[in-house]
């Protein structure tokens, strides 16, 4: 067995190898890539990692991304305070923004209920979510949770939970693609969606 001359780059390959959607053979593209950019160009890569993770931090109101305590969309006075759409991720809330069709305030539960996973209600942003509209002023509950088996879960647990709270909850139209990920959802139809809201059918 020939001596291994660059244990630092198998290091790399791994490393990179493990993001989301890189396999093996992106891994070590993107590992010799890294290896021939010019050292002041892979520092900054290196630096733009470590200050994101040092500033990057969840919204206090929402959950969102922001390096604030409060996020820019909860802070603008502009937004309709009486709307509240529900999201998984801090993705999906940046995915309903693009669309430019919705003008409320967001609140992220940071997942979605998953029995399978041992994912429960108490795992998630929930109990901040009936605090806030228990508190009042909120019209219409939103849920855009994903349109696959957890989100729909989720989406009826939330709708028990309001109830009696003085918000109306809706949920997306359907017409998400298969699997029904916000996410990799294209604008139009996620804007189709939004539009096409309706209340939660439990049966
Ligand atoms: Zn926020």
């Amino acid at each position: 067995v020939p001596r291994n001359d660059t244990p630092s780059l198998d290091a790399l390959k791994r490393e990179i190898g493990r993001l989301a959607g890189i396999g093996p053979k992106s891994a070590e593209r993107l590992a010799y890539h890294v290896l021939r950019m010019p050292a002041d160009q892979a520092e900054v890569l290196v630096s733009a990692i470590r200050r994101a993770r040092e500033r990057i931090r969840h919204c206090r109101e929402c959950g969102g991304l922001t390096e604030a305590e409060v996020c820019a969309i909860c802070e603008d006075p502009a937004r309709d305070r009486s709307l509240l759409c529900i999201v998984e991720k801090p993705q999906d809330l940046l995915s309903i923004e693009r669309t430019g069709e919705y003008r409320g305030l967001y609140h992220v539960l940071m997942g979605a209920i998953s029995p399978l996973d041992g994912v429960g209600p108490s795992d998630l942003r929930v109990e901040s979510l009936r605090e806030r509209v228990v508190k009042g002023g909120i019209r219409e509950v939103i849920v855009a949770t994903n349109a696959n088996v957890e989100g729909e879960a989720t989406s009826l647990y939330l709708k028990k939970m309001l109830e009696g709270a003085g918000a109306r909850v809706t949920r997306l139209a359907h017409g998400l693609p298969l699997g029904g990920e916000l996410e990799f959802a294209d604008l139009a139809t996620l804007a189709l969606s939004l539009s096409g809201r309706r209340e939660i059918d439990e049966s």
